[in-house]
C-alpha cells in the first residue's frame, strides 16, 4: 500500500511477548505512529522468547489473540503471526529479515523501551538489525534511555507519557485477585477471566 506521496511506506514493528499486552505497548505505538508519520504498527508477538526460556510463557495462541483484541478497533494497528509461526526461540534479526521480505515497499521502524534498548548489542546478529530497521527507543518509568554503544544515526530516543505498568506486574495483579482494569484493555481483562490465565503464579 503506497502512501500518499510521501515516498516508501512506513512501517513500525512493535515486538513483545505481550503476556499479557498493556496500556504501556499501546501508547508506545500510538505516540510513535504519530510521531514517526508512520503508515501502520504491526504488533508481533513473540514464539517462545530465548530471553525468558527458564520462565514460564503463556500459550501462543493466547498472547496473540490478546493482542488483537487490543488493537482491532485501531485501523492503524495490525498482528503479525510470523514469529508464533516460525517456531522456537524468536530472534528479532528474523523477525526483521521476513518483516523486510513480506514489506519490500516499506521502511521499517523497530519500537523497544528503553530497558530492552540497553539490551540490544547481546541480541544475534545485533550489527545487521541497524541495516533492517531504524530504531526508536522510548522512555519507560524504571530505565534509563540511552543510545550509548548503538550505531550513530541507526537509533532515535523519544520521550512518551509514562505508564509504569508491566507484563509482570499485570500476572503478579491477577494471581494475587487484585485488579488489573484499566492497566489492559478491558476486552483483555475479560479475555484473562474467561481463560483463567496467571491464576496459578
Ligand atoms: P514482562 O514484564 O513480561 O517483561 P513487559 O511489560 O516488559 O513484560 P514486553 O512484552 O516484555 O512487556 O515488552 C515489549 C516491548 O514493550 C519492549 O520493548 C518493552 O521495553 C516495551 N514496553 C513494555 N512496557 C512498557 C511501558 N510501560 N512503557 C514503555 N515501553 C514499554
Ligand atoms: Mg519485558
Amino acid at each position: 500500500m503506497p502512501t500518499g506521496g510521501r515516498g516508501k511506506r512506513r512501517l513500525g514493528v512493535m515486538g513483545g511477548t505481550f503476556d499479557p499486552i498493556h496500556h504501556g505497548h499501546l501508547v508506545a505505538a500510538s505516540e510513535v505512529a504519530a510521531l514517526f508519520h508512520l503508515d501502520e504498527v504491526v504488533f508481533v508477538p513473540t514464539g517462545q522468547p530465548w530471553q525468558k526460556s527458564d520462565t514460564t510463557v503463556s500459550a501462543a495462541e493466547d498472547r496473540y489473540l490478546m493482542t488483537v483484541i487490543a488493537t482491532a478497533s485501531n485501523p492503524q494497528f495490525s498482528v503479525s503471526r510470523i514469529d508464533i509461526d516460525r517456531g522456537g526461540a524468536t530472534y528479532t534479526i528474523d523477525t526483521l529479515r521476513d518483516l523486510r521480505s513480506l514489506n519490500s515497499d516499506s521502511d521499517l521502524f523497530f519500537i523497544t523501551g528503553a530497558d530492552a534498548l540497553s539490551q540490544i548489542l547481546t541480541w544475534r546478529d545485533a550489527e545487521e538489525l541497524f541495516s533492517l530497521a531504524h530504531f526508536i527507543g522510548v522512555t519507560r518509568p524504571g530505565h534509563d534511555l540511552t543510545d550509548d554503544g548503538l550505531p550513530k544515526g541507526g537509533v532515535s530516543l523519544v520521550e512518551i507519557p509514562a505508564l509504569a505498568i508491566s507484563s509482570t506486574d499485570c500476572r503478579a495483579r491477577v494471581a494475587q485477585g487484585d485488579p488489573v482494569w484499566y492497566l489492559v484493555p478491558d476486552g483483555v481483562v475479560r479475555y484473562i477471566d474467561k481463560r483463567q490465565l496467571y491464576r496459578g503464579e
